[in-house]
């Protein structure tokens, strides 16, 4: 009997098991839309010429790396502030905001969701169905029960907003609410700004804790539109938690760059949040790491950096945006009779294409393209060069 005898095989990522198999496969025409990245059109993950800039800028100058704080660089945590929230605004101004650096998105969750068990131990999560993998793999791993209120609407091809504000009315006091903010993943369906006034509307008047993730600002229709609804929750007077990631908006995955901001009542309140948020990641991992933050903040607190970093993410954007035009025109043009596109109104990354089970086992196995077993393909993964492959593909397993 060793000490691991009993311990059990943990099952495989589906997503990470999904490259595998892509990596294996030897049909030289495939192609892989099962991926959480932006690649560029020549099928490349891209190195940003801001990012390059700042990085230059940094050698010509190294510093020592002694620890950073616990809650990481303070001019990284101010350009989060207001990025998210708008520099001049009123609970920046009025130092209302608690803002830690993360190692990424999922940083930025996972020591807003141990805070939480700290302060709402009883509380239940409440995440869209469907949402990101992780949402319910984390919160249940912090601790909580996590539930789902409605999403996706299949035969609507769209979101079930009806049901999804029956699900928030029903909630018990203090349930947190993890929304997407922008670029849903994995629907690629969004809350119009007049949905988002009524959501908004329904955690206040339940007494909600809404939890904002917010992994693509950016990526959607642009960095202020995206933030917008950060301003509602603002205006409706509540307190609540967001989590940032630049992973894509800085095409940064490996440097784990994210924050954790929590909008409190006072400046006194967001201080002793602060002190709390900083024993979380204290005892987790101490404090963050040096490069990546430095790197953000650099290009976020330097005029032309930042003002070349935006132009890339409108690159960026638009480049998803012509991929999401293409896809519709030519699967029409491939044969596929039923109208697709709903393609062109989602946002973000990723699009339910709402193929079958069978129809992306299909796509897999006869054609080398890879998507989500869910119908979820990354348009970000789209380019001139595969589309048309792609459109053919989907067309023969349609039908
Ligand atoms: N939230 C959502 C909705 C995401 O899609 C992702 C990443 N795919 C994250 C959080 C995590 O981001 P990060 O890689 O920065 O941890």
């Amino acid at each position: 009997m060793s000490l691991f005898s009993a311990v059990e095989m943990a099952p495989r990522d589906p997503i990470l098991g999904l490259n595998e198999q892509f990596n294996a496969d030897t049909n030289p025409k495939k192609v892989n839309l099962g991926v959480g990245v932006y690649y560029d059109d020549n099928g490349k993950l891209p190195l940003l010429e801001c990012v390059r800039a700042a990085e230059k800028q940094m050698m010509e100058a190294p510093k020592a790396r002694g620890y950073l704080p616990i809650d990481g660089i303070a001019a990284y945590d101010a350009a989060v502030q207001g990025l998210v929230f708008g520099a001049d605004s009123e609970p920046v101004k009025g130092k209302r905001v608690a803002t830690v650096q993360a190692l990424g998105g999922t940083g930025g969750l996972k020591i807003g969701a141990d805070f939480l068990k700290r302060i709402s131990p009883s509380a239940k999560v409440l995440i869209s169905d469907p949402s990101w993998e992780n949402h319910r793999a984390l919160f249940t791993n912090a601790g909580f029960t996590v539930e789902t209120y409605a999403y996706y609407d299949a035969a609507r091809r769209g979101i079930n907003f009806d049901g999804m504000l029956t699900a928030l009315n029903q909630a018990a006091e203090g349930t947190i609410v993890v929304l997407h903010a922008c670029c849903h993943n994995p629907t690629g369906y969004d809350l119009t700004p007049a949905q988002w006034d009524q959501v908004v509307a329904a955690t206040k008047a339940k007494k909600l804790v809404p939890f904002l993730d917010m992994a693509y600002q950016g990526f959607g229709s642009g960095i202020a539109e995206d933030g917008a609804v950060i301003g509602k929750f603002v205006a409706s007077g509540q307190d609540f938690f967001v989590s940032t990631s630049f992973s894509k908006s800085f095409s940064l995955y490996g440097e784990r760059v994210g924050a954790l901001s929590v909008l409190c009542a006072s400046a006194e309140e967001a201080s002793r949040v602060l002190s709390q948020l900083k024993i979380v990641i204290r005892t987790n991992y101490s404090n963050p790491p040096t490069h990546g933050g430095q790197v953000v903040a650099t290009v976020l607190n330097t005029p032309a950096l930042r003002a070349q970093w935006e132009e890339e993410l409108a690159g960026m954007r638009q480049r998803i945006k012509q991929m999401r035009v293409a896809l519709v025109e030519k699967l029409k043009a491939a044969g596929v009779k039923q109208d697709m596109s709903f393609i062109a109104q989602q946002v973000g990354m990723f699009s339910y294409s709402g193929l079958s089970k069978d129809q992306m086992v299909r796509l897999r196995s006869e054609f080398g393209v890879y998507g989500v077993d869910s119908g979820r393909i990354c348009v970000a993964a789209l380019n001139s060069k595969n589309i048309d492959y792609v459109c053919e593909s989907i067309a023969k397993v349609v039908g």
